[in-house]
């Protein structure tokens, strides 16, 4: 059996939006699902889509999101280079595309721009598609070596047929048949000698020994012209899998401009690297028992391409936040603390204990930028309405509450011990003595210490926080409001 080998091969043009990652994370699950190789080959013969650290940026995502490369401009495995700007330079493409000349398969074509201007055009899936006339196809072989001589640009193109029928296999799509007659001529070698995409794509994916090749479906339509440039050179067509669009919630394309669908936006925003992941790799793959929470060792055990389905996928934030908060709930405490201590530190610049606040709010947030609506009451207590003092389940209003507040404050005011357990005796007690029930008392006091209907903890857990300075002051406050309420 043949080594899988699969490659990612972006274009450096920016950031890696999700689609990007979840077609470089396809790649490398099925690849390392059968202990292949997975490959990074960079696409640059765009000079013009070309963005300064976009190189970089793919680089550090694969690293972050754990997508280990075996091969790449960085990791020689000996089908380098892997960047094909190099590549161009060692004349692998001008190679094959004389051999696909010479074949008959294509053609140097010298027509200016205006000639081209002036032919018809043809509208595919909303582009304004130019239709070659096959004009220089007519040349002889004296008069293209006399334009090569007199140094006259070039483009060299793919001649297709203008009859019959190619067929291709996709591994979600099946067997796809198109006339010959639909194929474009299409440019194989650029004026300024680069390799176009629809070339360098075969060129590399046989020469690297390419054994499946994952990605959008936007290259589908291509596809038969690829299958048509294998067969000329007797080259064994890789396994295609072509990726269903992944939409936002309007059904919209989802864009690099869109900037919550970039993998370090999504960093930025506080969710965590291997709830993305998790998360991508449900966008058009399923597993057989519908599980949901996978790390990336699960994945890569349980990854079987041939369960991605072909319709279109939703990225839902919500379902990436609630998948989010379950990482963050299992997550061991000391690495939680490590991330989310700059999130707390951002909220609170008071000296309160971050890691009991980190504790409580573990698993109440979904993302790390959740934690400052959680936590912003310990900085200071917010304005806040006496109504919130009213609570039927706990059977409080204004009168009960000023009531409560008044007579535990003297309490509070001779307490030393300020621990959560220390003030919960105190309060448990006066509880017992008015036989009032327990939410009756700790309602109206975490409301005071709070300012907030929801808090990440309970009154005394709150109090032992602030310290008894700070929640003195607090209930004194309430006290203030109800009295004048
Ligand atoms: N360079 C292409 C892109 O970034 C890669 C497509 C492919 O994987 O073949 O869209």
């Amino acid at each position: 059996m043949t080594k899988i080998r699969t490659r990612y091969a972006p274009s450096p043009t920016g950031k890696m939006h999700v689609g990007n990652l979840r077609s470089a994370l396809y790649e490398f699950l099925i690849a390392k699902h059968e202990g292949g190789d997975f490959m990074l080959r960079i696409e640059d013969t765009d000079q013009e889509r070309f963005v300064e650290g976009a190189t970089e940026i793919i680089y550090r995502t694969l690293e972050k999101a754990g997508l280990k490369h075996d091969e790449g401009p960085d990791k020689d495995g000996g089908y380098g280079p892997y960047v094909q700007s190099e590549r161009m330079k060692t004349g692998i493409y001008m190679k094959y595309a004389k051999e696909l000349i010479d074949k008959g398969e294509a053609y140097y074509c010298f027509c200016d721009k205006e000639r081209l201007a002036s032919l018809k055009t043809e509208i595919v899936e909303g582009k304004e598609i130019m239709i070659y006339d096959k004009h220089c196809l007519s040349l002889s072989k004296e008069e293209v070596e006399a334009n090569l001589a007199a140094g006259k640009p070039f483009v060299i193109r793919q001649n297709n047929p203008t009859e019959g029928t190619t067929t291709f296999h996709d591994e979600l799509y099946g067997d796809i048949t198109v006339d010959n007659g639909e194929l474009d001529d299409m440019i194989l070698i650029k004026s300024d000698g680069y390799p176009t995409y629809n070339f360098a794509n075969v060129v590399d994916d046989h020469t690297m020994n390419i054994t499946h090749v994952v990605r959008g479906n936007e290259y589908l339509s291509s596809s038969p012209k690829y299958v048509r440039l294998y067969e000329a050179f007797g080259w064994e067509v890789p396994v295609y899998i072509h990726l269903p669009l992944i939409t936002d919630e309007n059904h919209k394309k989802l864009s690099k401009r869109s900037g919550h669908s970039s993998f370090e936006d999504l960093l930025e925003q506080g969710f965590v690297t291997e709830a993305i992941i998790n998360y991508v790799a449900l966008l058009g793959w399923s597993p057989e028992d519908n599980c949901e929470i996978f790390t990336l060792d699960e994945l890569i055990r349980s990854f079987d391409y041939r369960r991605i389905s072909k319709s279109p996928a939703v990225f839902d934030i919500v379902k990436l936040r609630w998948m989010n908060g379950e990482y963050l709930k299992a997550m061991d405490f000391d690495v939680f603390y490590k991330m989310a201590e700059p999130y707390l530190r951002q909220t609170l610049k008071k000296d309160f204990d971050l890691k009991k606040i980190a504790s409580m709010v573990k698993t109440r947030i979904e993302v790390f930028l959740d934690i400052a609506e959680h936590v912003d009451f310990f900085e200071e207590l917010p304005e806040y309405d006496v109504a919130m003092y009213t609570h039927k389940k706990m059977k409080t209003d204004s009168a009960s509450s000023l009531k409560v507040l008044t007579e535990v404050l003297p309490l509070l005011e001779t307490q030393e011990d300020y621990s959560n357990d220390g003030l919960y005796r105190t309060l448990v007690k006066y509880v017992e003595e008015t036989g009032c029930k327990n939410g009756y008392v700790m309602w109206p006091i975490r409301t005071a210490v709070s300012g907030k209907q929801m808090t990440p903890a309970g009154a005394t857990e709150i109090m032992e926080i602030l310290g008894k300075e700070e929640s003195l002051k607090r209930i004194r406050r309430g006290i203030g409001l109800l009295q004048n309420a």
